[in-house]
């Protein structure tokens, strides 16, 4: 990945990161990120193996006066190609080139609308005013010297600005233009991109070749290798792209763990071998179901599964003679694991940060880069099914993250007849485009109610319904009435242990789409 021209994405603990970097690698700018908690060596580091062509510097939640963060907004104008700042790489940039930042006349959240004063290169053709999404406390209330102020707000004297030396060019803006309610956001980071000769020069449908001399060279002549699917997507890519690496070399390993939504075994071993696979199949069920026996927190039902699941893969490819191992991990997974030092690790994800350190295989990861809108447009290009690519994710510990506490074969049992049931209303009526996860969660509750006259204590199964584009973000999926009675009706109706069926209407962030 490295020879490409590339932007580095600066993540000063801002929430939008990682949109940043996939709204520029929509634009066809190969973004990747590194965290301002590595130090001004750590991001030096990692710029160093780019064909560097532009620098962000994104939001934070610091103010500029707190963090000792000068330096790398110092080293980035400093580096000769073009830097954007956003929010508070906004800010900082602006204190580094002499402007002066400080409490905002008033705050701004959400949205806010921003006075284009100069059109220079980033606002070119906007409109004069645009709606733009806004969070911040603080503000550039004196552009730098010699620069020139392009926008202002009722809240940001110095919405953005532009300063140029030599060959310094440096912007800065207060607002979000890589959030999609940001009015012009796109265009402002396209306008942005042109300057730095990477625009078009990345398309994930171009690089099977790559990733596949990637797995090439990572497994040796003569080795064999294991890849770990589980009839996701993401897995799926991973293996093909390692099969046409490594040829009979490679063999795909499928574990049955038990925790599967139902029907889910058959369709994933239907949409592997319609993919080229031909897995080995290892029913691990019972040893799952012992090893999570007890088990309450989510983390450590995580956990649990993750090593288990490693310890059973291990043990495939001990008895098949592999020492390397093919992963789907994909880049949110690497950064969200924490392998990006500094950050908190949102969810233990199991084929990355909860898979044992020494399982004593190699573990090859082609996908780390790529997000997986990416990782979809790759699987179109390698041809595999239009179902495949359709399907929805399902998390690596399965079932046993959405029963909340304790996991029993009675309440998986419950939870796949209540699961069934979403799954069937929902498509029955058509509604599954354009939505991201439909699913049921069995809750640790229990609720009174009433059947046929007779009083009923039973469980609370919680119905969730998303939408979203790459599940960094998801909305609530407004489904009517009619169908959400339909599938409240069918659930009590059906499944003598529940009582009662609640919507989930809470969107991510604040939640996660899983609720464990
Ligand atoms: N912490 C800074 C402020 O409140 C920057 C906020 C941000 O980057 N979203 O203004």
């Amino acid at each position: 990945m490295a020879s490409r021209p590339s932007v580095l994405v600066v993540d000063f603990g801002g929430q939008y990161a990682h949109l940043i970097a996939r709204r520029l690698r929509g634009l066809g700018v190969f973004s990747v990120l590194a965290s301002a908690s590595w130090g001004l060596r750590g991001v030096e580091g990692e710029a160093s193996g780019l064909d560097l062509r532009g620098i962000v510097l994104s939001g934070g939640p610091a103010s500029v006066w707190e963090a000792g963060h000068d330096g790398i907004a110092e080293w980035a104008i400093g580096m000769g190609v073009p830097v954007l700042g956003i929010c508070y790489g906004h800010q900082l940039l602006a204190k580094v080139l002499g402007g002066r930042v400080g409490r905002a006349p008033r705050g701004e959240f959400g949205p806010t609308t921003v006075e284009v004063l100069d059109e220079d290169v980033i606002l070119r053709g906007a409109p004069p005013r645009i709606r733009v999404w806004m969070s911040h406390n603080d503000a550039v209330l004196e552009a730098p010297p010699g620069s020139r102020v392009l926008a202002r707000s009722p809240g940001s004297p110095v919405a953005a600005f532009e300063y140029r030396l030599g060959g310094t060019v440096v912007h800065g803006v207060q607002w979000h233009p890589e959030v999609t309610h940001s009015e012009y956001g796109l265009e402002l980071l396209r306008n942005w991109a042109s300057q730095t000769g990477a625009l078009g020069t990345w398309s994930p449908g171009d690089i099977v070749g790559e990733l596949v001399d990637h797995v090439r060279r990572e497994v040796p002549p003569g080795e064999r290798a294991v890849a770990a699917v589980s009839g996701g997507v993401d897995s799926t890519v991973a293996a093909v792209i390692a099969s046409k690496a490594l040829g009979d070399r490679l063999t795909p390993v499928f574990i049955d763990h038990g925790l599967h939504p139902e029907g889910e075994v058959e369709r994933a071993l239907r949409l592997l071998r319609a993919s080229g696979l031909d897995p080995v199949v290892v029913d691990a069920s019972r040893e799952f179901l012992e090893a999570l026996r007890g088990v309450r927190d989510p983390e450590e039902k995580r956990r649990v599964v993750g090593r288990l699941y490693g310890e059973v893969l291990a043990r495939e490819a001990r008895r098949l003679g592999a020492r390397y191992l093919v992963q789907g991990t994909i880049y949110p997974d690497v950064i969200e694991s924490g392998a990006r030092p500094g950050a908190d690790v949102i969810k233990t994800h199991h084929n990355v940060g909860g898979l044992p350190r020494d399982l004593g295989l190699n573990v090859v990861e082609p996908l780390r880069w790529l997000y997986k809108d990416e990782v979809r447009v790759i699987a179109s290009r390698l041809g595999l099914p239009r179902e495949l690519l359709e399907k929805q994710p399902v998390p690596g510990p399965g079932l046993a993250v959405r029963v909340e506490g304790e996991v029993t074969p009675e309440k998986l049992r419950i939870l796949r007849r209540a699961d069934r049931i979403v799954r069937e209303v929902i498509e029955s009526h058509g509604l599954q485009r354009g939505l991201w996860q439909y699913f049921a969660v069995l809750t640790a509750s229990k609720a009174t109610g009433v059947k046929g006259d007779r009083r009923s204590y039973g469980y609370v199964v919680a119905v969730r319904v998303v939408e979203s584009r790459e599940a960094m973000t998801a909305n609530i999926a407004k489904l009517p009435w009619s169908v959400l009675e339909e599938i409240a009706s069918r659930i009590t109706g059906e499944i003598p242990e529940v009582t009662r069926v609640v919507y989930d209407i809470t969107p991510k962030p604040p939640a996660t789409i899983e609720w464990e």
